[in-house]
């Protein structure tokens, strides 16, 4: 048969996964060698079904975004609501319940003074708002700065702001030179923290601080202290910089407490969140400020206005959504599983740790990462990555280690039976790959 012959015919001849080799390209992968991508078909609580029907446990929760489970009955019920009244509206001069609610709610529980809600479609979008309004704040107040500082192994995002705030590594690579120009300042501890401050204090073109609290995500799950942070947007809050919180990751509960900054006393001036936001339904991106950054762009001169807006800005669904995963986060119930969680990965960490195949444990809420010895072989690390991706899947886990780290970050409905599934399948692993 030839291959005109099958694109036109229907799919009934090839099952899913076929199908999707013909026509998918997906992310972070090397379609060349790409295994062939499993057919979901269905969702419900912490598990996930494939076409013929195997189960598995999402403990990495689809990418961090599920933190309530899959197709949650009351998410759901608000969303097929919401599509019988009122699907979209535009943005811009007009406005609608669901965005007006959500900013409402979401307002009072970010730390610090949070005043005003712009809205995007997903983190990478929300970090590049936040960096506009960073840029443009300076610009419009007539003492433009320019540079930005961030962390080493940072992930922002994979848009060019966002990239260009990441640490350089291979996802950046085929791009570097097109990156603007970023101070890449190492994670803070006891021994750097002076020499990081004081640097902080001689900086004068610096716009902003981006960094994500207590714990760098993609960058391998590295975890800093609450006091050090503190420190950092202290010292910056001194030099004039402004400070930006990116809580994609880290928001709704994923650290213990509803956001990672709660732990902090100062407040940074704005906050990336996305992810969770919705419970993981869909896509929805929000970028909050204080006071003193919204008034910095009230102006009869236009050129002050912030110029940025996407199509599905505001989605009323996406809204709703989030205002219904709002509901679930804050009704306690949700609160002690995080509590509950939190308690049996430390006890397990505890187990594990002195494993000789167990280089180093970290912990941060929800969040566990477990680091493997490698040895020196340097093309041990992504075969490693495999051996063990492979294993967990086998296992009907879904576990993505991120080089030899592996690291679970669980829906925080996740039983205690299936986190000991997981603990014992680890500890299988260690035994075994
Ligand atoms: C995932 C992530 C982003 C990017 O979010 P997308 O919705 O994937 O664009 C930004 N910042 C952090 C901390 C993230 O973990």
């Amino acid at each position: 048969m030839s291959d005109s012959s099958i694109s036109q015919a229907p799919g009934h001849l090839l099952n899913l996964t076929e199908r999707d080799q013909k026509v998918i390209w997906h992310p972070y992968t090397q379609m060349k060698n790409a295994l062939p991508h499993i057919p979901i078909v269905r969702g419900e609580g912490v598990y996930v079904f494939d076409e013929d029907g195997r189960r598995y446990i999402d403990a990495v929760s689809s990418w961090w975004v599920n933190i309530h489970g899959h197709a949650h009955p009351h998410i759901a019920q608000k969303v097929a609501e919401q599509l019988r009244i009122l699907e979209h509206v535009i943005f811009a001069g007009f406005t609608h319940e669901p965005a007006v609610l959500l900013a409402e709610r979401l307002l009072p529980i970010l730390p610090g003074k949070q005043t005003k809600v712009f809205y995007t479609d997903n983190g990478s979008t929300a970090v590049e708002v936040a960096l506009k309004m960073c840029l443009q704040f300076w610009d419009n107040k007539g003492t433009p700065k320019t540079k930005i500082l961030a962390f080493k192994n940072a992930y922002h995002g994979d848009t060019f702001g966002a990239m260009s705030v990441s640490g350089r590594s291979i996802f950046t690579d085929a791009f570097n030179s097109l990156l603007f120009d970023v101070e890449f300042i190492d994670l803070p501890n006891d021994d750097n923290i002076s020499r990081l401050t004081s640097h902080i204090s001689s900086l004068t073109d610096t716009a902003c601080f981006i960094f994500e609290p207590l714990i760098l995500g993609s960058g391998g799950m590295l975890m800093y202290e609450a006091r050090h942070l503190d420190a950092l947007i202290g010292a910056c809050k001194k030099a004039e910089i402004l400070t930006i919180a990116d809580e994609v990751m880290t928001g709704f509960g994923r650290t213990g407490t509803y956001f990672a900054c709660e732990k902090l006393a100062h407040e940074p001036d704005i906050f990336c969140l996305s992810k969770g936001l919705t419970g993981g339904t869909m896509p929805l991106g929000v970028t909050t400020c204080t006071n003193t950054i919204f008034e910095a762009f009230l102006s009869d001169d236009k050129l002050k206005t912030l110029y940025h807006g996407h199509s599905f800005t505001a989605n009323p669904i996406a809204c709703v959504a989030s205002l219904a995963s709002l509901d679930i986060l804050l009704d306690g119930q949700t609160l002690q599983n995080i509590k509950r969680i939190e308690a049996k990965h430390a006890a397990f960490l505890e187990e594990i740790k002195t494993h000789t195949k167990v280089k180093a444990v970290r912990q941060t809420g929800t969040i566990i990462a477990i680091e493997w010895q490698t040895g020196n072989e340097t093309s041990y690390l992504s075969s490693l990555r495999n051996l063990l991706y492979a294993y967990f899947l086998d296992k009907g886990i879904i576990l993505r280690p991120l080089g030899n780290i592996i690291y679970i970050l669980p829906p925080y409905v996740i039983s205690d039976e299936d986190l000991d599934y997981v603990y014992a399948s680890i500890k299988q692993a260690l035994e075994e790959v």
